[in-house]
């Protein structure tokens, strides 16, 4: 039975090991039954399934993903907790506690031994500190996956479903949502951690798309001029263009382009839809 989402028996574990909380590991631990059963709700979980955890911590949601889940990994990086993993999920036999930086891991290996290389379910409450590497990672490296449910900041969540129009919109959301489609399920405030953290948090779900929204020829290409667009994001779209190393196009013909799509010549990269990306970086590519 899963027994440690509530505070007293948190505490119990980190005072049988004597546990002291590593900051530059992110570590804030959830101590909220109500929320985390909202997030394996929200990640649809059958016994059908395969799930990767990123940083079990001390196995709180691991515990309900082991009862939900055919099996489970779960992937620590703080060589402490790997004991008390053992400890807090020995009731489980559809678990594998993986003690390695997540980042460094092969999930495509992974999902392939563990799944036989069907759409994987990921589920964390993430450390901050490496949101953005770890979903993009995911994605770029073309894991199979089904859906990615995480707990982020509240502000990386929002920037996750933003479009144009919004300060909050840039690179990530574009990535985001041309790999999926974002959905924000609960916010949760700092008193449901151990220790609580300075930020507000949101359990955002990213389902998949089975097919991209938008046609793209040469999708790194398009991510460059993404990125080129933000970069400066005072600037036109045109000088972030020009500007950037990856992209080597003379300034008139990245002038010529702009105008192509049918939008002033002077339109700041923020303005500019996933659509419109997409189209713009075709038109680039045909010059390059
Ligand atoms: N899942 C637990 C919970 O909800 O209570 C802990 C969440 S805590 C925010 C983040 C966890 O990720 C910590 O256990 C931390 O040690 C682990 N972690 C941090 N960096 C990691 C990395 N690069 N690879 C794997 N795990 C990491």
């Amino acid at each position: 039975m899963a027994t440690l989402g509530n505070p007293r028996n948190t505490i119990a574990v980190l005072q049988k090991y004597n546990f002291n909380f590593q900051k530059k590991f992110g570590q804030n631990f959830l101590i909220d039954t109500r929320i985390l059963e909202e997030i394996i709700e929200a990640a649809q979980i059958t016994k059908e399934d395969f799930v990767l955890e990123i940083g079990p911590g001390i196995g709180t949601m691991t515990q309900y993903l082991c009862e939900a889940a055919r099996e489970v990994a779960a992937v620590e990086i703080d060589a402490n907790l790997i004991p008390i993993l053992k400890d807090t999920l020995s009731e489980y036999d559809n678990v594998e506690v993986i003690h390695q930086d997540i980042l460094k891991v092969d999930i495509n290996a992974l999902a392939q031994s563990k799944n036989q290389g069907r759409p994987i379910k990921v589920v964390a409450n993430l450390p901050y500190y490496i949101t953005t590497p770890i979903i993009m990672g995911l994605f770029e490296s073309h894991v199979p996956i089904d859906s990615i449910t995480i707990m982020v900041q509240k502000e990386v969540a929002d920037r996750m479903q933003e479009g144009p129009g919004s300060k909050d919109y840039g690179a990530l959301s574009l990535a985001v949502q041309y790999y999926a489609k974002p959905e924000i399920v609960v916010n949760v405030p700092p008193s449901c951690f151990m220790p609580q953290p300075k930020v507000g948090s949101a359990v955002i779900r990213l389902t998949r798309h089975s097919e991209p929204p938008v046609q793209v020829e040469d999708e790194k290409l398009m991510f460059s001029v993404i990125r080129a667009s933000f970069n400066q994001r005072r600037k036109t779209l045109a000088n972030g263009l020009n500007n950037y190393p990856g992209i080597s196009l003379s300034k008139e013909l990245i002038q010529e382009s702009i105008l192509e799509l049918g939008v002033p010549v002077n339109i700041r990269g923020e303005a500019l839809s996933l659509e419109q990306f997409a189209q713009l970086s075709n038109i680039i590519s045909r010059k390059l």
